[in-house]
């Protein structure tokens, strides 16, 4: 059914230790593992994209023993399970040894075209860096994994995948607000697909415990199963150039979250893919009212070290962190300090490039930078919907502008009558600056509309799915998913799931804020 070839585990050192106890690992990336069985597993959504990718067709996804191996209750022909060693900087801090404390590996997926792809449980129980922890998930924080993975693959953003979403038949336990009510919840398991689960603190940990022989053998292993390009380019593609291109990547990434309006939320350097991809789906946010200063995690409300606008520089430190690692192997390790500085030029570039299409210009000028700046002044002061406010702005009659296009993107009738004389003043700027192109309305407003989602997956959509599923109505789940997978489009008779943050969803937990507690 699926064809497995186990290269992390077969190339790369294991643990000797087969008991699963939480415990520290030295001088292995991984433990074996079994995913713990639950009870009454039912596939309550999937991927199709995904299950294409894998070779995997309707009739597949059916089978019993596909079921049972997405539960964590069997194993498939091929099939090694195993959990992966990490460490990483959490909210600042180096914080030791991590690894999958709730992710299973079920081993690497070669597709019919050669391609390979990781497949990991997530919430399948606990693994030797569990911790204290249970190694489960809830199906509230499963369903939002999973439906984001695949709206974000839909909007351009490199992530990693989601192909199943398992209900357990069983509870999960979590004290949601940290305020001694723990309540029993559904569970799930979702199964994550990428071509590799990687993250910048597998390299931190090897390099903190000063283990620099299996750390040179990661890097190895990582360039040759990871990027394959780079090795068949030569001897020249040092670590330096490698790492340069992990620069590269998490820049454009970064330019990707803040075109779109996505807040990750734990930018912790474990949760950082050593692909550039958008790697764990936790108390991730969407942009409503455009502030810079957002973040949906309640566990960062205090420091705000992860809300919207600083992601690109949070990247940056990730990176530093990386690089201190990678140093290690390093003779001239300098090099990694020009590959750092490039992440800045490659995110410029590629934010004016992404910009320029959201506004709907040919090609950026340097003053643009002005124009944008003042426009996302006064979103913030107005609270204008990013998402709402940018997908409209392509109707606009260039030749007489007026605010009544973005009406919808206010929150406040109170602050749209206050601020609709500056945002007139701006969008007769904007409408000046689009004259001087001269390009023609219909192709500016199909550049900007390949660039504006009318669709992202906004917190309080996910969560009145998330609702409904908790009800046994998985109906909600599959729409999104289905809408989800057309961002650009406009989708007649779906309006209602394009509309701006109703006002009952403005304080609710699930939808403006979230906890860590998944
Ligand atoms: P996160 O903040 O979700 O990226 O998780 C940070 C660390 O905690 C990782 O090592 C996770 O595997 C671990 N972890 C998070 N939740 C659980 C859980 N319910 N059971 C076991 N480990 C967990
Ligand atoms: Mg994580």
């Amino acid at each position: 059914m699926l064809t497995f070839d186990n290269r992390f585990l077969r190339e790369l050192p294991g643990d000797p230790e087969r008991s699963n106890v939480s415990r520290q690992v030295f001088g292995a990336c991984w433990s074996p593992v079994d995913p713990t069985p639950v009870t009454a597993p039912r596939l309550l959504a999937h991927s199709r994209e995904v299950a294409a990718a894998l070779d995997l067709d309707e009739q597949a996804m059916a089978a019993p023993e596909l079921l049972a191996a997405l539960a964590g209750n069997g194993r498939l022909p091929g099939m090694a399970t195993y959990a992966s060693c990490y460490g990483g900087h959490q909210f600042g801090q180096w914080a030791g040894q991590l690894g999958d404390g709730r992710a299973i590996l079920l081993g690497e997926v070669i597709n019919h075209q050669g391609q390979r792809f990781e497949l990991q449980l997530k919430g399948a129980g606990p693994t030797p860096y569990s911790r204290r922890a249970d190694g489960r998930a809830v199906l509230r924080s499963s369903i939002r994994e999973f439906l984001c993975s695949e709206a974000m693959h839909h909007l351009g953003v490199p992530t990693t995948r989601a192909l199943s979403l398992v209900g357990t038949g069983e509870t999960v336990i979590r004290d949601m607000f940290y305020d001694g009510h723990p309540v029993a919840e559904p569970g799930a398991v979702v199964c994550r697909v990428a071509p590799s689960f990687t993250r910048f603190g597998h390299f931190e940990l090897l390099a903190a415990r000063g283990d620099r022989a299996l750390l040179q053998r990661l890097v190895e292993f990582t360039l040759a199963r990871d990027f394959p390009e780079r090795v068949a380019a030569g001897p020249a593609n040092d670590l330096a150039a490698w790492f340069r291109e992990i620069c590269e990547r998490t820049a454009r990434l970064m330019v990707h979250w803040m075109r779109v309006g996505f807040v990750h939320g734990v930018m912790n350097t474990d949760n950082m893919s050593i692909l550039g991809l958008t790697i764990d789906y936790g108390p991730y946010g969407w942009v409503d009212n455009f502030d810079p200063g957002w973040t949906p995690n309640t566990t960062d409300a205090s420091t705000r070290r992860y809300c919207f606008a600083r992601q690109p520089a949070i990247a940056l430190w990730n990176l530093e962190r990386l690089a201190e690692a990678l140093a290690m192997l390093m003779p001239e390790p300098g090099e990694l300090a020009d590959a750092l500085e490039h992440y800045g030029e490659v995110y410029a570039h590629e934010f004016r490039a992404a910009y320029a299409a959201k506004l709907g210009l040919e090609r950026w000028q340097d003053d643009d930078v002005d124009l944008l700046e003042d426009l996302y002044g006064l979103m913030h002061r107005a609270e204008i919907d990013m998402t709402e406010f940018f997908r409209s702005l392509a109707s606009l009659d260039i030749g007489q502008p007026s605010v009544e296009v973005v009406q919808e993107s206010f929150y406040r009738p109170d602050l749209r009558q206050r601020f609709a004389g500056d945002l007139l003043q701006w969008l007769q700027r904007y409408a000046a600056r689009l004259r001087q192109e001269g390009l023609p309305a219909d192709r500016r407003a199909a550049r900007m509309n390949a660039a504006n989602p009318r669709y992202v997956l906004r917190n309080y959509l996910a969560q009145q799915a998330i609702d409904l599923a908790e009800q046994g109505d998985l109906r909600r789940v599959d729409d999104l998913l289905e809408i989800l997978r057309r961002p650009y489009d406009e989708q007649p008779g779906r309006e209602a799931f394009s509309t701006k943050r109703p006002d009952w969803a403005r304080h609710r937990a699930g939808c403006s804020m979230l906890s860590c507690s998944s």
